[in-house]
Parts: C-alpha cells; structure tokens; sequence
C-alpha cells in the first residue's frame, strides 16, 4: 500500500495565514507548510478532497484521474470543496476518465450533489453512496472500505439528532461523521482518523488491528477547545487504549495529521509525539507499507527526568509513558503518616494519573525493572525520594562519606539493572545541588548524594531531559558513549 499525505493541516491549515505566534513563525521560517488534509491511496482511493487537494496533487507530481474512488469523511469545509467535481468535469480527454464511485454522509453527498453533470449521475458514471457504518464495501480497485463513526459533534457519538442536517437522508440514523478504513487486496489497512475527539467504544469495537494508523492531533496544548477533536492530552490516551485493543502494534505507523498553530514549533511537536511512537506527518510524504514481517521486540528506551521543584519534571515523565497499553507508577516515597501537606501532595500526583495505570510503592527499584517485558512503560518517581529512603534505613545521616558509599552502591545496583531492563523506563529526580551550598549539613550531604546519583543513571539512560518553568530541555548525550568508565569515574 502507497500513502500519499497530501495535506496535513487543520481547518486553516499551518502557518496559520493571519497569525505571527511561535509555532506559525517557525513554520513559515522553515518553509513548512501544511495544506488541508487528504490522502491518495495507490493512486486509486482518494480521502477527503479538500480545498487544498488540487494544488497538493501538483506539489506531489500526481494526477488524480486515477482515483476511481472518493471517501469523504464529513461535510466541513476544509475535507470537502465540492468544486472538484467540476474540475473533474473540465478535463479534455472526457474518455480517459473512469467511472467514479463515491461515498460519505449524507449532508457531505448533499453538497456535492449540485456540482456534479446530472447526466453522469443518471447513467451511473458516478454514483454516490451514503456510508453504512461497519459495512465492508469492496471498491472498484480492489480495495476494501468501511466507515466507522467519528466523535465529531455532528450529532452524539456522530449520529445526527433529527432535523439537524439538511442532507437528503431519509434515515435519521445515518452518521455525519466517520472515519475511514481502507484495506488493499493483499490485506494491508490504513484508518483515516480525523476529525474526531477520543473514540468511543463502540466505535473501537468495530476497529481491526492496522498497519497504518493516521491519526488527528488538531490542539497541541490549548485543551479548553471544547470541540470534538484531539490535542496532545488526549491522543497519547487513545493510543494506550488502541495498543491494549491490539489495534495499534509493534508494526503500525502512526502519524499525527490535521495539526495546527495550537501545536509547538514542529521539533518541540516530534519530540513529545516521538515518546508515543508517532510523529507529524508532513505534506506530500509517501508512507509505503509493506507485507508484515515478524514482529519486532520494540526497543528499550531508558529516559531520565531531572529539574527543580514543581518545573513540571513528574507531568512530563506522565506525558512520555501514557501512550503505553501498560503502565507501571512507581512511588518511592515511604509513607508519612503525619504530613498532611505531603498527603496533598501525593493526591495531586494521584489524580493525574489514568486508572488503567498499576501503582507500587517500593525502594526495590531493581526488582520492578527485572519484571518489566518489552511492551511495559515503568514510571520511577522518584530517585530524590529513594535515595533519602536509603539513607534513612542505613541511618547514616550522620555520617556523610558512609552515607555517600551506600547510596553510590544502591545507585550502581540501579544502573545495572537499567542496562538490562526492557520497555520503556522514565526515571524522575531533582536537581538539588544548584544555588547556594546550604549550612546544614544533612542538606549538603543530600545534595552530594543526589549528585551523584543522577549522574550515575544519567549513563545509563538514553535521553536525559532538564525541566525548567514547565518546559524539557534535551540533554543529548553523544558525549556518554565516550565516557569510558561507565559506573566507576564518580568519586
Ligand atoms: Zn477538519
Ligand atoms: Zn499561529
Ligand atoms: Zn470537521
């Protein structure tokens, strides 16, 4: 299967065409551009046209006289410009042009209706179909499709109440909005998954397991939207939900379509949609889909999360394992009974955290890295914690250089269990040791310990990022591999 992305914008596209923000000025600075979205599929089954479409096809050096079929989504604007059925109708050599088969909704067949030659819908030249959800149509290239419904507020879970739409419909319980399935003959199937907010149920009910998975992420970080769409809250959610169902796999591509300005600039946009195994699409890519072969074990990916108090470090480790069919929340603080402060504390961290997720309070860190398999995200939060449990079992607060032997050797134990852990492991600490060196000496000796703690898994993880005011630096690294020692230079 060949997939052509000829758009992957939003409703106005990216750079927005009025606005100067961060993420508009970085695109446009870059010369990247985003044009309303729409996929050509083995040149023969063509998604959304949209008002982008024509000039995208020239862009990306095709002619879509091959498309003998159009599967239209929903009748908003910017996935249906009606007037390319009367390009269509423009061309020179009329007797090159092929049947043409279209199906969509009601209300999106209702706008297109006018711009189509009435003599070529009565001979059948081009038929059009209003959409059945769950059924498998079979398309006159081969193809097969089927319509499952969007969460798009046209209509709860995209069914229209009655005397909502103006379509033509005589049955009140046909969908507004669907998303697209499509299935090539030798069995490889790509889901066209915009515009809708999280899937319901039932709609995930009727998905099956895909080697394609483009998926909508209109919002980036403005959440307050209030519309029937994803942003970089929800998608990471829905993908866990798609990995528990098997649909998305080890060897689904998943690409993020229908982006806009509310997204940051496109580095910031492929790091955190990276850590959930995506990333942006990008106009005019062509994503070829092979036969799959055997599964591959997916990588072990070992990240640390370092920053100051409340610099957003624990949300960002939240962000980078949700995606994950399976969670593990590692808690290493020992209990404090008498802290109410610290209980509000701990029930903040709680509340942000899915249900779906396994929560363990331990300081057995090496133990829940031995049990992680390939597929498991382990959270660690965090080392600042662990490392003071050690301490306080060990009872060598009062004496330093004891104190900083235990933990180096606890932190060694750490690390080696890391090197051999699979899945992917996010471990959160502090960064203490910046400011002034503090008068008490407990404090000091803290920060001696925790310094020497993070640099001791810092070699051990592949990514190490620094929170500062709610943003990550990355912290890359080439520079590990060429530290020698890996666990003993530190004294
Ligand atoms: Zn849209
Ligand atoms: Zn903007
Ligand atoms: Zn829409």
């Amino acid at each position: 299967m060949r997939v052509l992305l000829l758009g992957t914008g939003a409703a106005d596209g990216w750079p927005q065409p009025f606005c100067r923000c961060a993420s508009c000025a970085y695109a446009r600075s870059e010369g990247i551009v985003r044009a309303r979205s729409g996929v050509l599929v083995d040149d023969c089954v063509l998604i959304d046209p949209s008002p982008d479409v024509t000039v995208a096809a020239a862009h990306a050096g095709v002619a879509l006289d091959t498309a003998r079929t159009i599967l239209i989504g929903h009748s908003h604007f910017d996935h249906l410009d009606p007037s390319i059925f009367l390009a269509r109708e423009w061309v020179t050599k009329q007797c090159a042009l092929g049947p043409l088969v279209v199906h969509g909704p009601s209300s999106a067949l209702a706008q297109i209706r006018p711009w189509i030659n009435p003599a070529r819908l009565s001979s059948g030249d081009i038929a059009l179909h209003e959409v059945v959800i769950g059924a498998d149509i079979t398309l006159p290239s081969g193809h097969s499709a089927r319509a499952l419904p969007a969460e798009h507020g046209l209509g709860a879970n995209g069914w229209p109440t009655s005397g909502q739409h103006s379509g033509e419909s005589a049955h009140s319980d046909m969908p507004e909005a669907v998303l697209w399935e499509v299935t090539s003959a030798d069995g490889q199937r790509l889901l066209h998954a915009t515009d809708t907010g999280p899937l319901p149920a039932s709609t995930r009910g009727l998905m099956r397991p895909l080697d394609v998975l483009l998926v909508e992420e209109t919002f980036g970080d403005t959440l307050d939207h209030g519309t029937a769409h994803l942003d970089l809250d929800t998608l990471p959610h829905l993908l866990a939900d798609l990995r528990a169902d098997g649909i998305v796999h080890d060897l689904t591509e998943v690409v993020a379509i229908h982006l806009s300005h509310h997204n940051p600039p496109e580095p910031e946009l492929t790091r955190r949609l990276t850590a959930w195994g995506t990333r942006p699409g990008r106009d005019g890519e062509v994503i070829n889909v092979s036969v799959a072969t055997e599964s591959v074990e997916p990588r072990t990916q070992r990240v640390l999360i370092t920053g100051g108090a409340r610099s957003g470090k624990s949300r960002e480790a939240e962000r980078m394992v949700a995606s994950h069919a399976k969670v593990t929340y590692v808690a290493t603080a020992a209990p404090r009974g008498d802290d109410a402060e610290w209980d509000d504390r701990v029930a903040v961290h709680q509340g942000r955290r899915p249900s779906t997720w396994t929560t363990i309070e331990t300081a057995d860190l090496v133990s829940v890295l031995a049990a992680a398999s390939a597929h498991d995200a382990v959270l660690i939060d965090c080392l600042t914690l662990w490392a003071s449990r050690i301490i306080d079992e060990s009872e060598t607060w009062d004496t330093p250089s004891q104190a900083r032997v235990v933990v180096r050797e606890r932190a060694r134990e750490l690390a080696s269990a890391l090197a051999h852990a699979r899945g992917t492991i996010v471990l959160v600490t502090n960064e203490v040791g910046s400011g002034i060196m503090p008068v008490n000496a407990a404090a000091r000796l803290f920060a001696d310990v925790l310094g020497d703690v993070n640099a001791i898994i810092s070699r051990e993880c592949d990514e190490v990022f620094l929170a500062v005011a709610g943003r990550v630096i990355p912290m890359h690294s080439a520079l590990s591999a060429h530290v020698p020692d890996r666990q003993e230079s530190l004294s």
